[in-house]
């Protein structure tokens, strides 16, 4: 078996995801690469073509990227249906067929944070294209999801594709709750805006998990803050591997040994 595999976005030279499927791929003996390649708007299209024809057996997208692909595949898998994004495109008989692994992956990786969580209500800050799958990974799962964001009209079209999501402001969204995600670019490495004040983690019950989706930097000021607060946290990392893993089976079409494979993904993080 031979992969030929790629990640498109722009930018995308700063992507760990080769890193993660190059050692995937290595330690189940699958010849084959993972690469990136970076595509501008505009050229998404005609890269949709390429790999109808051949040139790649399947590839992950980024930004700017994920709305525009779900409208070019040409078939989706439920989860990318519903969350109306695409991150993970798998190249079958000559046809593109979409799925996104952003919500699985969430949810594999709050698994062990969140095992005695009493009640489960989430807080998640954004409605972008993260924000969509993991507040219907979540919802899906049974939690009550609360959507903050800075654009209401956003936050309230995120809250109508569940009965378990709701739009509130960022102060009635935190108490009881088990779980805080940002799920926004505040705070992340080369994006200039961040939290201006961090006071409200205060009203976030002592037991509570706070994750950051963004991994670079590690330790996001929002997580220095939780910590120092006595929060468990934790950052975008988990969430990345957990994706990976599940996009290499969809690219592959074959189930994998998940925990093996994110211990071969620790390695590379560490
Ligand atoms: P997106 O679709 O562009 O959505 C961004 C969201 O953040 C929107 O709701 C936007 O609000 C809000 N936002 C942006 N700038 C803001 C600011 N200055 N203040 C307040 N809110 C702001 O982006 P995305 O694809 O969802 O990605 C969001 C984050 O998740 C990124 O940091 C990305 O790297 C990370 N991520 C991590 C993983 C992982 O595996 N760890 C996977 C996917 C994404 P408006 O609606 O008002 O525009």
């Amino acid at each position: 078996m031979s992969a030929r595999l790629c990640l498109i976005g722009d930018p995308v030279t700063h992507s760990l995801s080769p890193q993660l499927h190059n050692a995937m791929l290595r330690a189940l003996e699958i010849e084959g690469a993972y690469e990136v390649c970076r595509v501008r708007e505009g050229e998404l299209a005609v890269f949709f073509d390429a790999a109808r024809a051949g040139a790649y057996c399947g590839f992950n997208v980024t930004m700017p990227h994920k709305k525009a692909a779900f409208d070019l595949a040409d078939a989706l898998t439920d989860a990318a249906r519903r969350v109306g994004a695409v991150n993970t495109v798998r190249i079958e008989k000559g046809r593109t067929i979409g799925h996104n692994t952003d919500g699985a992956g969430f949810l594999h990786a709050i698994k062990p944070h969140t095992v005695n969580a009493k009640d489960k209500i989430a807080a998640v800050l954004g409605a972008g294209g993260a924000a969509r799958s993991v507040a219907l990974a979540l919802a899906d799962a049974g939690w009550q999801v609360r959507v903050v964001n800075r654009t209401p009209s956003h936050a309230q079209a995120l809250a109508e594709l569940a009965p378990n999501i709701c739009a509130v402001e960022l102060a009635e969204a935190l108490c009881d709750c088990a779980l805080f995600v940002n799920a926004t670019p505040l705070g992340m490495e080369g994006e200039k805006a961040d939290f201006e004040d961090l006071a409200f983690l205060r009203a976030l019950p002592k037991s509570a998990l706070v994750c950051d989706l963004v991994y670079r930097p590690a330790e996001t000021a929002l997580l220095r803050a939780a910590r120092e607060q006595g929060l468990d946290t934790m950052n975008g990392f988990p969430m990345l591997c957990h994706q990976a893993v599940d996009a290499l089976a969809f690219f592959l079409g074959k189930p994998l040994d998940h925990d093996r494979m994110m211990a071969v993904l620790k390695d590379v993080i560490t």
